[in-house]
């Protein structure tokens, strides 16, 4: 049985009805669809009632940098889909990480991350929390051991994402759970590429899971927003700091992402159905050195990947022969498939990481991460399999 039959904080409701129902409250005009509140203010009865508003005695909304209804409804979907008991929506799923840090980190704290997190978050640990008193130690690859080693006294986050981008390495998040409790830490997952479709890690000990909602979640390409979500304690933190400092969800945004949800398990089922079949076809490809796919035996860590994930999520890439040249050459004769590093829309996406996402990194130490110069990352969308192939053929011939 997946770890995903039995997550739901709604007994009763299955994720599939969850993902369709969940946060909806309907106003006085009895709308089906949800509704969208485009208000940044909310206006109150009388004196008292703003009073008791402001003060938190009351319940209820005071003004959208604080909670909007159609930005809770959507973080209630998402929470019901995450088994999560609270979750708090940010502008973007970097607002997301930076929130996360400066709500429950301070001054002279640490963080363990490993290297393959996403390129911006890299430069946010790397660069940024640094003149904050915030240091991050970069663990190289995903060995548990690694990641035991690199903890110390004073660290307060393990930070993973699962599967890695663009290589699709897999972490063990149960044995990281550990590795991170030992130390007093909590372990963040950025379950961006799986989303709670595919993977929970929530269910599986960690502490946080992380958003970009602008992938998968919203899953069309149409807006940017982010979440973190958590127990309640950890998530009232987070959202201590949001009402203050501001990365809130525009509630337009919210909306989308909200409707987003209602086709996410579909789409990430469909969407890994094409991208195992992609990728078994490219394994065949005399042109094509190796492929990285978590959902395929080949993959080194395919039975972890299978323990922790419903499927193999929809990111493929592969490394042709022939290095850049060869890679370019592919990319150059996509006509369906779009040139772009953006990733999670029904669209079908392709591109070059050592020249693009991965390209200011030393070539060198590009290198030594095993992001080779003919590798090439494929988001897999909604299109025919067929379609796809007969545009990655072209190039690859
Ligand atoms: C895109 C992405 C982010 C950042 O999200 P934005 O919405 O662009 O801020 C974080 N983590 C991962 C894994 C991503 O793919």
């Amino acid at each position: 049985m997946s770890v995903l039959d039995t997550a739901s904080d709604k007994p009763g409701w299955s994720f599939d009805t969850l993902a369709v129902r969940a946060g909806q409250e309907r106003s006085q005009f009895g709308e089906h669809s949800e509704a969208l509140y485009l208000t940044s203010s909310f206006v109150f009865q009388n004196a008292a009632q703003a009073a008791a508003r402001f003060s938190g005695e009351e319940p209820g909304n005071v003004y959208a940098r604080f909670t909007n209804p159609t930005v809770t409804a959507m973080q209630e979907r998402l929470a019901a889909l995450e088994g999560a008991e609270g979750c708090v929506a940010t502008a973007t799923g970097m607002a997301a990480i930076l929130s996360t840090v400066m709500a429950l980190m301070s001054s002279g704290e640490h963080i363990v991350a490993s290297r393959s997190i996403f390129g911006a978050t890299q430069q946010l640990f790397g660069t940024i929390l640094p003149r904050f008193g915030v240091d991050t130690s970069f663990v190289d690859n995903n060995s548990v051991d690694a990641f035991r080693a690199a903890v110390r006294p004073n660290t307060k986050l393990v930070f993973i994402e699962t599967p890695s981008n663009p290589l699709t390495e897999v972490f063990d998040i149960a044995a990281l759970v550990e590795v991170a409790h030992a130390a007093g830490a909590l372990l963040v997952v950025d379950n961006c590429f799986c989303t709670p479709a595919l993977q929970r890690p929530l269910q599986m000990g960690a502490d946080l899971v992380i958003h970009s909602a602008t992938k998968y979640l919203d899953g069309q390409g149409r807006v940017l927003g982010g979440a973190v979500c958590g127990t309640k304690v950890l998530t009232d933190e987070v959202f201590k700091f949001l009402r203050t400092a501001g990365p809130t969800l525009s509630p337009f945004n919210a909306w989308v992402i909200l409707k987003g949800l209602e086709t996410l398990s579909v789409r990430m089922t469909a969407q890994s159905a094409n991208a195992l079949e992609l990728a078994r076809w490219l394994e065949g490809q005399p042109q094509v050195a190796r492929v990285h796919y978590p959902g395929l035996a080949s993959h080194p860590q395919h039975a972890l990947a299978m323990r922790q994930q419903a499927s193999g999520g929809a990111i493929v890439s592969f490394e042709v022969k022939g290095g850049r040249e060869a890679a370019w050459r592919v990319v150059d004769n996509c006509r369906l498939l779009s040139i772009t590093a953006n990733l999670g829309d029904t669209k079908t996406t392709i591109t070059h990481p050592a020249s693009t996402t991965h390209g200011r990194i030393a070539a060198e130490a590009r290198a030594a991460s095993g992001i080779a110069e003919g590798l090439l990352r494929i988001a897999v969308g909604l299109e025919s399999v067929a379609d796809l192939q007969a545009d990655l053929a072209r190039g690859l011939g």
